[in-house]
């Protein structure tokens, strides 16, 4: 699907509202801090700035932001129960609507200090993500961005999670098609100015393997190993990618 201006406008300001979310929770991360503490944070921006989420109640999730820690891959639920600790990474995922118009991305930070693999992992994982976005041309074929994202993550020795992928985004937070992290064995659908995705890398570690857990949202790593999340919304436009998800 194209987005016309007017659509790209109340696009960009969605995605502005998902970068304020991220600049205010990454400022109250530090040990001692729970994940409903991050949270709330989040829903404070949301109500500022007249947007609403689109996580809070999708399939019955019950928070605006997830939190996803350390083997944690994704849609972790924020807890009073879930202290961060000197040396945690955290994934932060995030979403809000404006005007209709959806705007979803995710980061990963460290707590206090972290290790070296964490950090190489977080920077790993970032840089596979704009590996993905620079292939959001005109003319070039959608899943060239899992192609990008998955020889990024590779060399450095890591893997790509397969079961959950990114995905066009409007005026649903999830639309067709998906954007897969990897290389799907074709070549997808011709870029056009207009179209909309959020790309988002989640890259572990050790092996691909997930593990949804018994809240039936938190999905970990199999092997238990680290894993790294980044998003943005991305708009393909005749002059390269626009990200919306930055301030
Ligand atoms: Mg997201
Ligand atoms: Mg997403």
């Amino acid at each position: 699907m194209r987005r016309n201006a007017g659509e790209l406008a109340k696009m960009r300001k969605a995605g502005r509202v998902v970068a304020e979310i991220h600049e205010a929770t990454r400022a109250v991360i530090r040990p001692g801090v729970t994940t409903a503490a991050i949270d709330r944070v989040a829903r404070q921006v949301i109500e500022r700035r007249g947007a609403t989420s689109n996580f809070l109640g999708y399939h019955g999730f019950p928070a605006v932001i997830c939190t996803s820690p350390n083997s944690m891959i994704v849609h972790g639920i924020p807890s009073e129960h879930v202290v961060l600790a000197e040396g945690d990474i955290i994934s932060i995922d995030c979403g809000a609507i404006i005007e209709g118009y959806h705007g979803d991305a995710a980061y990963t930070v460290g707590v206090g200090q972290v290790s070296a693999e964490a950090t190489r992992l977080m920077e790993v994982t970032e840089a596979s993500l704009y590996a993905g976005i620079d292939q959001l041309v005109p003319g070039n074929r959608l899943h060239e961005v899992g192609r990008a994202v998955q020889k990024v993550a590779e060399a450095a020795g890591y893997s790509v999670v397969r079961e959950y992928v990114g995905h066009a985004i409007g005026t649903a937070m999830h639309e067709e098609p998906q954007v897969p992290n990897y290389w799907p064995g074709s070549p997808g659908p011709a870029l056009r100015p207009g179209m909309v995705f959020a790309i988002e890398p989640m890259v572990n570690v050790g092996g691909p393997g997930t593990v949804t857990l018994e809240d039936g949202w938190s999905v970990v790593t199999e092997d238990g190993s680290l894993s790294a999340h980044f998003e943005h919304t991305i708009a393909v436009t005749d002059d390269g990618p626009e990200i919306f998800t930055v301030p």
